[in-house]
């Protein structure tokens, strides 16, 4: 099993209280999965390569589903 930070997916050694890498509290706990993941995608923001199952960048630690929950907010004042 590899342990990985429920935020940026990224694997961790131990049981961290805090993600070394995007610097969130793990008080959700952290994800044991089978795999490594590998796959990666752009940071909408930063650019930089992140995992593709990111929810939020080990870079500039902004939360990738900010624009959707933008989206969400603007579709929700138009009805
Ligand atoms: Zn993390
Ligand atoms: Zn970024």
């Amino acid at each position: 099993m590899v342990k990985k930070c429920p935020y940026c997916f990224e694997d961790l050694a131990e049981k961290p209280l805090k993600c070394p890498q995007c610097n969130q509290y793990l008080i959700d706990g952290i994800l044991e999965v089978d795999y490594h993941g590998v796959e990666k995608k752009n940071c909408i923001f930063c650019g930089k390569k992140i995992l593709v199952e990111a929810k939020i960048c080990k870079y500039c630690h902004k939360w990738l589903d900010e624009i959707d929950r933008a989206a969400d907010d603007l579709r929700h004042m138009e009805e």
